[in-house]
């Protein structure tokens, strides 16, 4: 089936595709691909379909709010970050590659191989950018505690 496309709330209820008022909404339990993680399942998740053109939109309610809640969640959590989850932390503090490097220290090409999962941070670096990620979201410094990898 083909992948739904991503819509903001506050759209009219009209499809994107057609422009037929014949889309029926119903919430569900969605994998959120879109967000570019594999791990981050959403409940209630508001799902439409067109009737006529059989397209499928999916509706982000707050999607700054839910960002961020996805955000601290990997900030939070004890084992090293993939990089995928590095890519949308570095993305959800309106960082560059470029900026992580150079906050972080280290070239440009390895943030790279960061987010293509050819080389892990280091603990230490995976823990500096978590807390960064923690301070730029406006939180105070709790992450997690660390774990021996
Ligand atoms: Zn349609």
């Amino acid at each position: 089936m083909e992948q739904p496309k991503l819509i903001w709330s506050g759209t009219k209820r009209k499809c994107r595709e057609c422009g037929e008022i014949a889309v029926a909404a119903r919430r569900k339990e969605h994998p959120y691909i879109e967000c570019g993680l594999q791990t981050v399942l959403v409940k209630g998740m508001e799902i439409r379909a067109c009737s006529a053109c059989k397209a499928r939109q999916i509706v982000v309610q707050r999607v700054l709010e839910l960002h961020q809640t996805i955000a601290l969640a990997l900030a939070r959590k004890p084992s090293r970050l993939a990089g995928d989850e590095i890519r949308f932390m570095r993305k959800h503090i309106d960082w560059s590659g470029k900026d992580l490097a150079r906050h972080m220290g280290v070239a440009h090409e390895t943030v790279s191989r960061w987010e293509h999962q050819r080389e892990f941070m280091s603990a230490m670096a995976d823990r500096l950018f978590k807390l960064i990620v923690v301070l730029k979201c406006g939180q105070t410094a709790d992450v997690a505690p660390a774990v021996q990898t």
